[in-house]
């Protein structure tokens, strides 16, 4: 007799059934719901934070390369300070929202109950590794739900620790990880989960909300695309050079909102590449590869694709690469045209290539023949254009006069538009997208008045239009 055919990633899928029934039956008996045990969980991912931060730091360098500082801004210390802000607005968040009753419904009162939702799913990405999981967590155990961490196999020493972690820090009966590839998420897909946050790539994306509709699990898609960073020439150039290196070269261009490409025009872009050339030095010293503070591209796969964009332009700064050490030196484009290779898709990598735009409308015209990007820069210091700007590009958020800094500001609502994603989280933003807010009102006995009910006479008629 044969074998029978084994088809990879879908016979070796696992089944989550009974993890799924587990997190389901403590839900229900309300263990979540308790404001107490929502503190103690975001205070537990606090000291995991600190108690736990040299472990997370040598797991980020081992998977990115990632310096200890920018683990810090960027995963551990945010991870920290989102379940703090959390925490500390858990009473405001949770406490009933009054709204007006009008007189057909008097006497009575009228109000939103945020209610959790059950059990959702955290798909992680790689590049902020814990980040990604950890604050989407936060967000949906404030609003009292269990979760299932799913973290990136892409990052697997990280992935690795939260595994270990968690279990250690929180409560094993309402959150649970679990580690994997293709097929694990695939299983995990087939469970009616009450909602799926997925920070990735938009193919995936599509497996992901077509897995969801089977089960009508709502979904909040944290997406990319292709950030655009304009500079009109009245901007501040040796301010708009320091932080666009910052945001383009932190984690190695491996983040979803840092600035794409440039569009400037001739004698901007002129004045701009020696200040860029500077900052770049300035920050990374005369070789990058040398530097503690510069990261490394994930693996091979994006190895190749990233420096394969190098050939779109120019190289004005850098262009050095290193495939043994995943190594792509910090590097600047001219000579773009608008439809090479590097500006057909996202670069999520450390190569900045300038685009001619003579103008703002030249420039919001460029934008608008993109997908609606997950971020839009712009840097000036005239007013009409900025407005102009942000009335007309339309972006998951946006930053004028610096790049990705929303990010450090918890009640703006983290999320994408079209392409780049669908829903938010951060602040309130995330408490209300792990809740369902419930519609009450509560009548009173006495007066029940009698104009609703039949017979239907033309006095009750004229009495309804007028206080309608
Ligand atoms: P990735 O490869 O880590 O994939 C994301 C998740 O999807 C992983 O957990 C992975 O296991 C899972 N996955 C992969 N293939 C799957 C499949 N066939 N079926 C089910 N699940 C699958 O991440 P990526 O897609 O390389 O991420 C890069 C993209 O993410 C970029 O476009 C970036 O801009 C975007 N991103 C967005 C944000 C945001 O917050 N908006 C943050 C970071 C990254």
């Amino acid at each position: 007799m044969s074998e029978p055919i084994k088809i990879e990633g879908v016979d070796d899928k696992p089944d989550y059934a009974d993890l799924f029934s587990n997190l389901t039956a403590t839900f229900n008996s309300g263990k979540t719901k308790d404001l107490a045990w929502r503190r103690e969980q975001l205070q537990a991912v606090e000291r995991m934070m600190s108690e736990r931060e040299q472990d997370i730091f040598d797991a980020l360098q081992s998977d990115l390369g990632k310096s200890a500082m920018e683990s810090f801004t960027t995963e551990t210390g945010y991870v920290s300070a989102d379940a703090a802000y959390n925490r500390k607005n858990l009473n405001r968040w949770t406490r009933r929202q009054r709204v007006s009753t009008p007189i057909i419904g008097q006497p009575g009162k009228s109000w939103i109950q945020a209610e959790p939702l059950g059990v959702v799913l955290v798909i992680g990405a790689w590049n902020y590794p814990l980040q990604l999981t950890l604050a989407g967590m936060s967000a949906a155990v404030a609003a009292g739900n269990c979760v299932v961490l799913k973290p990136s196999e892409l990052a697997p020493a990280t992935s690795a620790l939260i595994a270990q972690l968690v279990p250690e820090f929180l409560d094993p009966d309402c959150i649970r990880v679990v580690e994997g590839d293709v097929p694990e998420t695939t299983a995990l897909l087939e469970l009616p989960f009450d909602h799926i946050l997925y920070t990735g790539g938009g193919n995936v994306a599509r497996i992901i909300m077509a897995a969801a509709a089977k089960n009508l699990t709502p979904v909040t898609l944290e997406l990319g695309g292709k950030s655009p960073c304009v500079v009109l020439p009245d901007a501040n150039l040796e301010a708009t050079a320091r932080r666009m290196v910052w945001g383009k070269f932190t984690n190695a261009g491996q983040t979803c909102i840092a600035p794409d490409y440039v569009l400037t025009d001739a004698d901007t872009e002129a004045l701009l590449i020696p200040l860029l050339e500077q900052n770049i030095r300035e920050m990374f010293g005369d070789d990058a590869q040398l530097s503690d503070s510069y990261g490394r591209i994930v693996n091979d796969r994006h190895f190749e694709r990233v420096s394969a964009l190098i050939e779109s332009g120019h190289t004005a700064i850098g262009g050095q690469i290193d495939a043994a050490d995943k190594y792509i030196a910090p590097t600047v484009l001219t000579d773009v045209a608008n439809n090479s290779a590097i500006m057909r898709e996202e670069i999520f990598g450390p190569v900045l290539p300038i685009v001619r735009a003579e103008n703002l409308e030249e420039a919001i015209a460029v934008i608008r023949t993109g997908d609606k990007p997950l971020a839009a820069y712009i840097f000036t210091n005239n007013k009409r254009a900025e407005r102009k700007f942000l009335d007309q590009v339309s972006s998951g958020s946006a930053c004028v006069n610096d790049v990705m800094m929303f990010m450090a500001v918890h009640e703006l609502p983290f999320g994408g538009v079209g392409p780049s994603g669908m829903g938010a989280y951060s602040g309130y933003t995330g408490f209300k997208t792990f809740s369902h807010m419930k519609s009450v009102i509560k009548r009173g006995w006495w007066p029940d008045l009698a104009v609703r009910y039949a017979p239907y006479t033309e006095k009750k008629f004229r009495f309804l239009r007028k206080v309608r």
